[in-house]
């Protein structure tokens, strides 16, 4: 039962520096002595491995490194930084190829101005103040979607810029080694989890195709009773596991079909090399329970997952957990339900008919089974647990006929107000930024989805990387968002967004 989120350091993000040969030798080695200094101080902080280069001096040496960071599976982005004066033709070309994400990274070796002691040499070697201008001038002229990070690579609020931006590229990289199963078609006359899956894979890399559930119900049935035997021991040793699901217990052959969903459902997906999935409960085929348990294993172990045939979220889900390798919390399906409107203390319940991954709690998880009132299937088995108390941002996904929408939420989890024991599901409940009834209505005035992902383990910095990487739309509503300023937005974005497209 393995984990799908890869670590970080087998990730690379490549250091390139620019500069050029009209310095000399001497001057030449400094640079390269120096940018060598600046990558492994911001590299000891970055989950990901940032590898020097040599500095680069001619345009067909730009090209050749963007060209060989194409062609290297393990590079998710490169940190671009023109140390001296780089003159920014040499870098048309490279640029003009380069199909990896880019960080401007605008820093130098200093950090004070040697006051005493500046002369024009010190001048000569350490002027990336406006050697990092001409080399934003080609990436603005060449429309190069980057972020900019500004700042010193001791200043750990630089560090984490980058380390925002290379946890979005990992995640873009994610999304383009994507291959993602359905099982079944979207729930019937929904029409927000819809969407273009060849826009889709053109935009995110992101390949969506379907399979009967039938094949997946072949694999569940053909899971091996000692294997079932080992998973359900598994179960009892990881969670509180309900007496009635027990051993001995009158509904443990209910835990044991749970058990194969499991085992058949990862053997599917291992097999075909998936890293992503969706089911609906309106095409069980074969199936007798709805997957509950399964799935939100599978989540917790990196998967993407959408219900109802939602593939848009199931990218995000998978997106969201690795961009969160290695952090605190996790990665979910998520699913607006239901209101506490008591004024000054609104908040929101989330939750799913089954499917919330347990990766959001830290809490152990009961293990119970109760009927599902939709379906017309066995009683599914479940993870029950509420989401810890803490920051975290839901996401959503939307296909807007002629491109893609992302629209982000920063929320607040919070304890519950009591205890819910006739409500056994994975659960959250949050306060939403700014406040409920703003942040609802540029919800609804985004016509964003009421599925999403949730994520507790990294904030809308990553969010905002990862759509800059995409070229897509993202309408973020957190502290400072204001409803008219975000109408505004909406309207303005639609024009750009159409007028980006070209003909
Ligand atoms: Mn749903």
């Amino acid at each position: 039962m393995t984990s799908i989120i890869p670590d970080l350091k087998t990730r690379e993000v490549w250091f390139l520096t620019g500069s050029q040969d009209l310095y000399g030798e001497e001057t030449l080695r400094q640079v390269a002595e120096q940018s060598r200094a600046v990558a492994e101080e911001l590299g000891a902080g970055l989950p990901v491995t940032l590898v020097w280069k040599p500095v680069l001096t001619s345009s067909e040496g730009i090209r050749r490194a963007m060209l060989d960071a194409n062609s290297d599976d393990s590079v998710v982005g490169v940190i671009t930084w023109a140390h001296t004066f780089s003159p920014s033709k040499m870098w048309i070309h490279g640029l003009d190829v380069l199909r990896k994400p880019l960080l401007h990274l605008h820093t130098q070796a200093n950090v004070a101005l040697p006051w005493a002691d500046i002369d024009f040499d010190f001048m000569n070697l350490n002027q990336a103040a406006h050697g990092d201008r001409e080399h934003a001038y080609i990436l603005s002229r060449l429309n190069i979607a980057r972020k900019t990070v500004v700042g010193h690579a001791s200043n750990p609020a630089v560090v984490a810029q980058v380390e925002a931006w290379s946890r979005a590229a990992a995640g873009w990289d994610a999304a383009q080694n994507m291959k993602l199963a359905r099982f079944g078609d979207n729930m019937r006359f929904v029409a927000v989890t819809e969407g273009d899956k060849t826009e889709a894979e053109l935009r995110f890399g992101v390949q969506v195709n379907t399979w009967g559930v039938n094949e997946l119900a072949e694999a569940v049935h053909s899971a091996s009773d000692s294997d079932i035997d080992d998973l359900v021991a598994l179960y009892e040793r990881e969670y509180d596991v309900v007496a009635e699901l027990r051993r001995g217990g009158e509904r443990h052959e209910s835990l044991r079909y749970g058990a194969a969903i499991e085992l058949g459902l990862r053997s599917f997906l291992e097999a075909g090399g998936f890293s992503a999935f969706t089911t609906s409960f309106e095409d069980l085929g074969e199936l007798r329970q709805l997957p509950g348990l399964a799935v939100q294993r599978l989540m917790a172990d990196g998967y993407g997952f959408g219900a109802e045939g939602d593939w848009k979220t199931a990218v995000l889900v998978r997106v969201a957990n690795v961009m969160g390798a290695g952090l605190p919390g996790g990665a979910s399906l998520m699913e607006d339900y239901t209101y506490h409107l008591t004024p000054g203390e609104e908040k929101i319940l989330g939750a799913h008919m089954l499917e919330v991954s347990p990766s959001l709690s830290s809490r152990r998880a009961s293990l119970e089974i109760h009927p599902l009132g939709i379906g017309g299937k066995d009683d599914p088995v479940r993870l029950v647990f509420t989401a810890d108390p803490g920051p975290a941002v839901v996401v959503a996904l939307s296909d807007m006929r002629d491109r893609f929408r992302l629209v982000a939420n920063v929320v607040e989890n919070v304890e519950l107000d009591a205890p819910m024991p006739n409500l056994p599901v994975g659960r959250a409940v949050w306060k939403p930024a700014p406040d409920f009834a703003t942040s609802a209505a540029c919800w609804l005035t985004a016509g964003a989805a009421h599925h999403t992902v949730m994520t507790t383990a990294v904030g809308v910095e990553v969010f905002r990387d990862w759509a800059e990487m995409a070229r897509t739309e993202l309408l973020v509503i957190d502290e400072e968002t204001t409803l008219r300023e975000f109408q505004n937005e909406v309207r303005w974005n639609a024009a750009y967004y159409r007028l980006a497209q070209g003909i």
